[in-house]
C-alpha cells in the first residue's frame, strides 16, 4: 500500500538509484548537476543526462517559474518539477528557472538514445489493424476523449510517490518497439508500442501503481477494450489497457496499491496481458524507467 507522498530528495536519490542499476537501458544520472548557463545560489537540481522516454523530476527554488518544451511547468510547494522527454527526442533539452529573486538559469540535459528494436506480431484480428471507415471514425472519436483526459494539469504531487508494479509477470512487450502487424501474410507498419506489457492470467487485479484521480474509464474502447486512466499530478498519467474489469469511475481518487480493474484481453490484443502505458500529457513514457526490478 501507499507509502504517501515522499519528500522530493528521496525520490530523486531513490530514482538514482534505480537509474544507476538499469543503465543497460541507457539511463544515466550523475551526482554532477546538469549543465547551466548561470551560477545560483541555489541551483536547480535536474540530471545532467536521460534516457528517451525517461519522467525527469527535478527540484527547484520554491516559487520559482520553471518552462520546458514551450510549456510553463507546475511547481509544488517544495519546488518539485517534472516533465517527460519522448521516446524520439534527440536532445539536448533545456529547462529555464526563474527564481522569484530575479535570477535566471538555464540548465541543460543530455539526451541517451536507445534501440528500438522491429516486434513482428500476429493473430490479431485483422478488423483492429485495418479498419473499415465507420470503425476508423468511432477509434478516432475514441482516442480524442483519451487525449482530452490526458491534458489535466493538477497540482497534486503523487508522481512523487515510488511507483509499484500494476500487476507482477513476465514483460511481453517493451516500450518503444516498432510495431509490425502481420495481417494476411502482409506485413503492416504502426505505430511504436505506447507502453509495456505484462503478461498474466485474465482476471489478474491491476492495482494502481501510484495514487491519482481517475481521468478516464471506459470498459469497451475498440482498440484498446477495458481503458482506465490515472491521474498523478503535473501532467503524468497511468493508463491500464486490455482490461476485462473496470472497476473504477471518472473522478475516483485511488490510492496507490488500490485494485482499479482486472487483466483481461479486450480490444486489439492477442492474449490476456496487461498495457501499462504512461504519458507527460502526450508525451508517451516508458514505466520501466520508473521501477526496480520485481520482486
Ligand atoms: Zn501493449
Amino acid at each position: 500500500m501507499s507509502g504517501g507522498s515522499k519528500s522530493i530528495a528521496h525520490a530523486i536519490s531513490s530514482r538514482w538509484v534505480i537509474f544507476a542499476l538499469s543503465f543497460v537501458t541507457g539511463a544515466m544520472w550523475s551526482t554532477a548537476p546538469a549543465s547551466s548557463s548561470a551560477a545560483s545560489a541555489e541551483a536547480a537540481q535536474f540530471p545532467q543526462s536521460v534516457s528517451q522516454g525517461a519522467l525527469v523530476i527535478g527540484k527547484v527554488a520554491p516559487g520559482s517559474k520553471v518552462r520546458y518544451a514551450d510549456r510553463d511547468l507546475l511547481v509544488g510547494p517544495d519546488g518539485a518539477v517534472v516533465f517527460g522527454v519522448g521516446r524520439d527526442e534527440k536532445g539536448p533539452v533545456n529547462v529555464d528557472v526563474r527564481e522569484r529573486n530575479g535570477e535566471h538559469e538555464r540548465l541543460t540535459i543530455e539526451v541517451t538514445p536507445r534501440d528500438w528494436p522491429v516486434e513482428r506480431i500476429e493473430g490479431v484480428p485483422p478488423e483492429t489493424v485495418e479498419p473499415p471507415p465507420d470503425i476508423a471514425e468511432r477509434i478516432k472519436r475514441e482516442q480524442a476523449r483519451v487525449v482530452a483526459a490526458r491534458q489535466r494539469n493538477d497540482p497534486r504531487e503523487e508522481f512523487l510517490e515510488t511507483f509499484v508494479w500494476p500487476v507482477e509477470g513476465r514483460i511481453s512487450g517493451r516500450f518503444g518497439n516498432q510495431r509490425v502487424y502481420v495481417v494476411k501474410g502482409k506485413d503492416v507498419p504502426k505505430s511504436p508500442h505506447s507502453g509495456m506489457d505484462i503478461a498474466v492470467p485474465q482476471g489478474t487485479p491491476v492495482k494502481a501503481p501510484a495514487g491519482g484521480i481517475v481521468t478516464f474509464a471506459d470498459a469497451s474502447l475498440y482498440l484498446t477494450g477495458g481503458t482506465i486512466l490515472i491521474d498523478h499530478g503535473h501532467g503524468v498519467s497511468s493508463n491500464f489497457l486490455h482490461l476485462s474489469r473496470v472497476d473504477v469511475k471518472v473522478g475516483d481518487r485511488v490510492e496507490q496499491g488500490q485494485v482499479i480493474g482486472a487483466v483481461g484481453m479486450t480490444g486489439r490484443a492477442t492474449g490476456p496481458h496487461l498495457h501499462w502505458g504512461m504519458n507527460w500529457f502526450d508525451v508517451r513514457l516508458d514505466p520501466l524507467l520508473l521501477m526496480e526490478p520485481q520482486r
